[in-house]
């Protein structure tokens, strides 16, 4: 019986792999619009970004338009998948109580899955497009755990996930909610996590109890 789990997407299931200057012109194209809109930035990553606008509550909807123009062109030109040997395949089509919790939307979500870079649908996925605010917020991982519902309630859920904000995220859950309890699964160094990353294919054997 497969135990269930909450995964981010891009680092950790696949890579977006998005060129330097899609970066450079994404960034450009978000500061531009936050001083059209007068909202002050102190970072100037995507992400980053994209939230100051969505605190402000100004620019929301054209920073999500851009945003997903471009990870859905990644999601079809430069994008791989990380996983091998189908394993997140079969870990969904065994019915597992697992979760998608992504800053991307879902637009690049859909993408993905019809460039056969995901091989099906999570029975939840929290996306861009379903939360206020993005990890590190706490709110995409408490919207996940109450859509998993019932089969939460029992062990402590992994977050398998690839990012500072990842980390961030669960442990701004655990100060916040903290029931039922998650915790940080890395599967890249660098997070800052004290437990040593682990690939993701262990990790997908380990949750399939295949390992
Ligand atoms: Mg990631």
């Amino acid at each position: 019986m497969s135990r269930p789990a909450l995964f981010d997407l891009d680092g950790t299931l696949v890579d977006l792999a998005a060129p330097r200057d899609d970066l450079e012109a994404l960034r450009a194209g978000l500061r531009a619009l936050a001083e059209r809109e007068g909202v002050p930035l102190d970072h100037f990553g995507i992400f980053p970004m994209y939230r100051a606008l969505s605190v402000a509550g100004r620019g929301v909807a054209e920073a999500r338009e851009l945003i997903d123009s471009y990870e859905v062109r990644w999601a079809r030109a430069t994008a791989r998948a990380l996983t091998s040997d189908d394993a997140l395949g079969r870990l969904l089509a065994s019915g597992a109580p697992v979760a998608l919790v992504t800053s991307n939307g879902r637009a690049c979500v859909r993408a993905l899955r019809e460039a056969g870079l995901l091989p099906g649908a999570f029975p939840v996925e929290i996306t861009r497009d379903e939360c206020g605010l993005l990890k590190p917020d706490p709110e995409p991982v408490r919207r996940a755990v109450t859509a998993l519902g019932d089969v939460a309630d029992g062990d402590e859920l992994p977050f398998v996930g690839d990012s500072k904000a990842d980390r961030e995220a669960v442990a701004a859950y655990a100060r916040v909610w903290g029931r039922p309890p998650v915790r940080f699964v890395p599967v890249r160094e660098g997070t800052g996590a004290v437990e040593p990353a682990r690939s993701i294919d262990a990790v997908l054997a380990d949750l399939a109890g295949t390992s």
